[in-house]
């Protein structure tokens, strides 16, 4: 019925981290292009590395079907899907898009690995939220929890997302995957994040089906104390299994799941 009706956006999803989210896939290929290799992706193994920008799917295409999407009960409308949304040259001209004909807030999900970039700044400062991930705290923790592409070097990509949370004007969100391989450095990822000092910390672990084992309730509760202690009593700290969800009908619920990588 509906089912290719959308071939750019999904859900409406209801987002532990953003209530009601329409999500934006402007990469929208048949196979995941990103710089990570997430053993916990939703959207299984990355076989297209990539970190070069362009223009996966025409401007218009996807403002279009935006413009065909009722506006009623949707809290966010937010890039993410099969890949890495920064990844798409024209982020910047599509959220310019949207807000000329849609009043809800516009967040991005990303991996972090382009933040550094000049242009890939310009096009983050017009969001409303950005949601960036920071899953380690050393090369090799990295490396083992997000199998960056080479030439993806952790230190620089902690700088790069210091410097943008200093320019960033909005609200800005670190979203922290814990699985068993990175769960022992709690102490020294929540050290990093202090640092960054972002607006809200988000801890996440993949309850979703995906061949990583989920930390349980009282794990992710031993994180958030750690959180807790370390980054100070007014840091607004969400985890996973404590954030409530809204009620969604998603326009097709199959391909709502399937574009879903990063387990919003
Ligand atoms: S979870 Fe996100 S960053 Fe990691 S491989 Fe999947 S799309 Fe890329």
């Amino acid at each position: 019925m509906a089912e290719k009706k959308y071939q750019y956006i999904y859900g409406p999803v209801s987002s532990w981290r953003l209530g009601v989210s329409l999500g934006i896939d402007p990469i929208s290929q048949k196979d995941k292009i990103c710089t990570f290799d997430c053993p916990y992706c939703q959207l299984g193994k990355t076989e297209k590395f990539s970190a070069e920008r362009k223009i996966f799917v025409p401007t218009k295409a996807i403002l279009e079907e935006i413009k065909s999407v009722p506006p009623s009960g949707i809290d966010y409308i937010t890039f993410s899907g099969s890949g890495e949304p920064t990844l798409a040259k024209n982020l910047g001209d599509l959220i310019r898009g949207i807000q000329k004909f849609r009043n809800e807030k516009i967040a991005v999900i990303t991996n972090s690995s382009l933040i550094g970039r000049t242009d890939v700044q310009e096009d983050l400062m017009l969001a409303d939220l950005i949601l960036a991930k920071l899953d380690a705290c050393s090369h090799d923790v990295f490396r083992a929890i997000s199998q960056p592409m080479q030439g993806i070097r952790f230190n620089q990509l902690v700088k790069d997302i210091k410097e943008f949370r200093l320019k960033f004007k909005q609200r800005f969100a670190l979203q922290i995957m814990f699985a068993p391989v990175n769960q022992k450095y709690t102490q020294e990822i929540a050290q990093l994040a202090r640092e960054i000092n972002p607006h809200e910390i988000q801890i996440n672990t993949p309850l979703r089906p995906c061949g990583v084992r989920p930390l349980s309730e009282d794990e992710i509760r031993d994180i958030v104390n750690c959180f807790r202690k370390i980054c100070g009593d007014r840091m607004m700290i969400a985890n996973v299994y404590e954030a409530s969800r809204k009620e969604t009908l998603p326009l097709d619920s199959e391909d709502t799941i399937r574009r879903r990588g990063d387990q919003q």
